[in-house]
């Protein structure tokens, strides 16, 4: 077993959705200003980014996992590992199945926040969905500024174990935001991150970034909604 312990990014916008930079510039920007491993894109509603990421993975030090958020009827789930792209609209247990069917990994991102399938008062509702919702990740840690509560909800929620893995991302729309949160695994690569998740191993950290990031954002934000108006399709329905 392997005693590295390595970080991944699982949780990043691109221009496909309504993030701000493009594919090669991500790549890029991770392998000069990181020390992620891994990365997940995880665009609203596609895997187009996605795919081209992977399809250029070689060029660069890093691995790519292709990823969706996907908008599903009460909140948005993100499935990792994915061969196919999963329309959204569908009811939390049917996008999980989806995910499930093709051998992906689902994540519940921002499970507390107002997009999160639990919403900011979503503690009782996450205490039977456990049961019901075959779920394998849980975002513990996502490093949007605005989101401190809805982490120390889900931090505390995640304290008893659950049998679901932790999972830390940054939901970077910036480049600057990329790895500001992250997950910790096992080994090195995309396959060793896979089996750390199964095994439950992996943890979340991270910290926002501070006030630079916060200011990249909020200078950002007008073009985050132009970049949101350009892909209506895709992000009409999401925001995060
Ligand atoms: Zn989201
Ligand atoms: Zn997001």
């Amino acid at each position: 077993m392997s005693d590295t312990w390595s970080k991944a990014d699982l949780h990043i916008h691109s221009n496909h959705s309504d993030g701000l930079a493009k594919i090669p510039e991500i790549m890029q920007h991770v392998q000069d200003n990181t020390d992620l491993r891994v990365i997940a894109i995880t665009d609203h509603n596609t895997i187009e980014g996605a795919l081209f990421a992977k399809s250029i993975e070689d060029l660069y030090d890093i691995e790519v996992v292709v990823g969706e958020e996907i908008s599903s009827k009460s909140g948005h789930v993100i499935g990792l590992f994915l061969e196919e792209y999963i329309p959204p609209g569908l009811s939390v247990a049917e996008t999980i199945s989806r995910i499930s069917e093709q051998g992906g990994i689902a994540m519940i991102p921002h499970p507390f926040s107002n997009q999160g399938v639990f919403g900011p008062f979503g503690m009782n509702a996450f205490g039977s969905a456990i049961n019901d919702l075959a779920f394998h990740a849980l975002e513990v840690y996502n490093s949007m500024p605005f989101l401190v509560y809805a982490n120390k909800v889900a931090a505390k929620m995640f304290a008893g174990g659950q049998g679901i893995a932790a999972t830390g991302g940054s939901d970077a729309h910036v480049l600057q935001g990329i790895g500001k949160g992250y997950t910790v695994f096992r080994g090195e690569t995309a396959a060793d991150l896979r089996a750390s998740i199964d095994k439950l191993e992996t943890r979340a950290e991270g910290g926002n970034g501070g006030l630079s990031v916060a200011l990249r954002y909020a200078f950002g934000i007008p073009r985050i909604h132009r970049q949101r108006s350009l892909n209506w399709e895709r992000c009409k329905v999401a925001n995060r």
